[in-house]
């Protein structure tokens, strides 16, 4: 394998009008990541989903309401994301690769490009994108499966995306 798919924290509680942490909006994109999860695995592509989980007391819900606390419901994945051979990857910040694991992970399978999809656009889709830039693996990002709370930050994220050699689609 050497393409990774990143689901990223397509959540109840991001995704769903009733959630904790609504994002307006993102349950348009269901379909969308839904089809990009099971092209993946129709094509053998490394498939991760990046899920928020954190205790009941994390240092994150200083800044934003409780959410995707471990064991709740609003922590879990719309049924339609989810599909065989989907592999979670669990974090209690905004950035996926402060979960080691995960780029252990990449170094292990070889991975050298990526398609990026989910939510938030400008924060954890983000930090996930530069993360990977960083490690010099070729970014896409679809765009009719993102979804943002700031479309000003989003466009200056998509920018950065450009400059750094990745692809919005
Ligand atoms: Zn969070």
């Amino acid at each position: 394998m050497s393409m990774l798919y990143l689901d990223v924290d397509t959540q109840l509680d991001f995704v769903f009008p009733a959630g904790a942490l609504y994002v307006p909006g993102a349950e348009l994109i269901l379909p969308r990541v839904a089809a990009r999860n099971r092209e993946a695995i129709a094509a053998g592509h490394l498939l991760v989903a990046t899920v928020d989980a954190h205790t009941e007391n994390d240092p994150e819900f200083a800044h934003w309401p409780h959410h995707c606390v471990a064991g709740t419901l609003g922590q879990r994945k719309p049924a339609q994301t989810l599909i065989e051979g989907l592999r979670p990857f669990h974090k209690q910040t905004t950035d996926i690769f402060s979960n080691p694991a995960f780029a252990a992970l990449l170094d292990a399978e070889k991975i050298s490009a990526a398609l990026v999809y989910g939510v938030v656009t400008e924060i954890c889709v983000l930090h996930a994108v530069r993360g990977l830039q960083q490690r010099g693996i070729h970014v896409s990002l679809d765009s009719q499966a993102v979804k943002e709370l700031n479309p000003a930050a989003r466009d200056l994220f998509f920018a950065e995306l450009r400059d750094r050699g990745g692809a919005i689609l």
